[in-house]
Formats: C-alpha cells, structure tokens, sequence
C-alpha cells in the first residue's frame, strides 16, 4: 500500500485562497506538506507559509520535501491552536490564508506502529503528537464503562457502544489494536457491509485521545484571530461532526444576531466577523475521487474575514 499523503482538495484550496507572492499563509495540519508545497508553488516568488503539525515525524518528511523552497517555509512543532503565537514567533504579523485539513494522515494511519489502524498489529496509541502522554492504551484500559461507552456513541457515532464498553472493560487489559478489534468485532457480531465492525470504535478512541473536536473548535476561534481582514480560512473535514462544527461556527460569524429565533429583540450584540465564500460545502470531483478514494468523505468550507 502507498503511504504517501496526496493533497485533498488541492485545486480548490488554491482558488478558495487565491494565493499571492506578497501573501503569509498557515498550514495548520501540514503533514507530509501536500497542501503546503502547493501553496508554495502556487505562485512565483513562493509566498510566506509557517506549516504546523503536532507529529514530529511528519514534519520531518515535510522538512526534506519542502527544503528546495528554503526560507519561504517554517515549520513549528505544535498544535494549531497556538498559530497565533507560533504566527509571530516565525515573523508573521497575521495570515492571509489559513487550512486546517482534519483528522490524520495515510502515513500516520498506515505506519502500523502508531497504532491507529485495526488492520495491523500494535499496541495501542493513537496519538498525533508522540510527546503526549494520554494514549488509547489509557483511554481503552482506564475509562469507566459508562464513559467509556459515552465517548464511543458521541465520537463514533455507534449505536452498540453500550455493549462495546461493556465487552472492552471485560477483556481488560487490552495491549493491542488486534485484541481490540477483536474485542469490538465480538461484541457487535460480524460485519456491516464492507466496514470493519471496529471503525467506528477506533474513530471515536482516535478523537478522544487527540481532543479533536475541542482543537477545532479553538482552532476555528483562533483562526480568526490570526486571519488579517480580507484572509481567508477553508476548512477541510472527513467526519460529520467535525463538518457540524465547522459549518455552526462559520454560520454564526457570519451572522449579525444570533440570539434564539423566539426572541423578539436582539439581545445578543453579536457583531458578524465573517463572510462564507460558499454557500454550499464543497466536496472532491468525480476525477478526484478516481485518483484519491481517501476524498470520498471530504467537505471544505471557506470563510473570509470581514474589515473590522
Ligand atoms: N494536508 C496534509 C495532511 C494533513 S493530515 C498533506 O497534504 O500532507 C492531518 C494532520 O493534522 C496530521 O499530520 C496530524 O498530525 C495533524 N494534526 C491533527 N491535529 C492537530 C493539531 N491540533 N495541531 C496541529 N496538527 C494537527
């Protein structure tokens, strides 16, 4: 299987962002550095870009690809949710661009020892960035059941997750990703369709584990902090509930009032900050969707900054 990251949505980032020589743009998730060497190469001179990840390996590979760019490229460790201060400490004052493509990468799911995938054997991690200490290994071992089972029916969206975290805490200790998936297969009882019984109990670990919803969330919030008036910020989501968030959140910066629709008078002050550049989520092109199965799920949303 290939491990390499092929950009999603590459063409329509670019349009959405309408990159410019004279532009400072962040990579919030700049992985294996698709997005990232596109937007580099987009126009000539390339542009400014401060690509952030919280995988030190992935930046890495992202360092030896990108190096033919030199200093138009600086990569920092972290979380986007600092991108403001990871913003200055690079030398930019604010972006004109901003991407945050979610969730993880082919390399990351495909490196069998980083523990995400219930297709290969390991023991079980699941985090983005190494340095952390919570691991699925906690989560799967040390949660209660009832939470336990909260998580999985919120995160994974699964309607068995009473009986997963039920059969989880039974099989305690749990070491592997094998153990369970075989755990989880067990308690659901054979396959759905063509998806492996587990998938969706190792999205919602995943999730937890790397505290995806609140970073979006706050990296939405922080995005538009950092976003100079007129920057733009597009939005790349492979999960409902991540695409939720981010469409309420730009609906409601694009709104003027947003108090409850029972309410005869404003009460809320709320300030629109936002413009939405598509009305509509756009998703990959049939001829993507050929090249790259991975863009199957993908939605983006764009969203400019208003003049203050
Ligand atoms: N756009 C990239 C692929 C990104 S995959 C490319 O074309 O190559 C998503 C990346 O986001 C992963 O590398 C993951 O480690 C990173 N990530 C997830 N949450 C993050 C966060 N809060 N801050 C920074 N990076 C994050």
């Amino acid at each position: 299987m290939s491990a390499v990251h092929t950009p999603v949505l590459g063409a329509e980032i670019l349009d959405a962002l309408g990159v410019r020589s004279d532009g400072s743009y962040i990579d919030c998730t700049v992985g294996e550095g698709g997005h990232t060497a596109m937007l580099l190469a987009a126009v000539a001179p390339p542009p400014r870009v401060l690509g952030i990840d919280l995988d030190a390996s992935a930046l890495a590979t992202a360092g030896t690809r990108l190096a033919s760019f030199g200093g138009a490229v600086t990569l920092a460790h972290g979380s986007y949710v600092d991108m403001k201060r990871l913003a200055t400490e690079a030398g930019m004052d604010g972006a004109d661009g901003i991407v945050m493509d979610l969730g993880l990468s082919s390399l990351q799911l495909e490196t069998a020892e980083r523990g995400f995938s219930f297709q290969t054997e390991a023991r079980l991690d699941m985090r983005f960035d190494q340095g952390q200490e919570q691991s699925a290994w906690g989560v799967v071992n040390r949660t209660r059941e009832r939470e336990l089972a909260d998580l999985i029916y919120a995160l994974g969206e699964e309607p068995k997750s009473r009986r997963i975290a039920s059969a989880i805490v039974k099989a305690r200790p749990i070491e592997t990703t094998s153990k369970l998936a075989e755990t989880v297969a067990k308690a659901v009882g054979g396959r759905r369709g063509r998806t492996h019984p587990a998938t969706r109990t190792f999205q919602a670990l995943r999730m937890a584990v790397n505290a995806e919803l609140e970073n979006v969330q706050a990296g939405l919030e922080r995005a538009m902090e950092t976003l100079k008036p007129g920057g733009r910020l597009a939005v790349i989501s492979f999960h409902s509930l991540e695409d939720r968030l981010v469409k309420v959140f730009m609906g409601q910066e694009s709104r003027d009032c947003i108090c409850p629709p029972k309410f005869l008078q404003c009460d809320c002050q709320h300030v629109a900050s936002l413009k939405r550049v598509n009305k509509k989520v756009i998703k990959a092109s049939d001829e993507e969707l050929r090249a790259n199965p991975r863009a199957r799920s993908a939605r983006l949303r764009v969203a400019e900054l208003l003049e203050a």
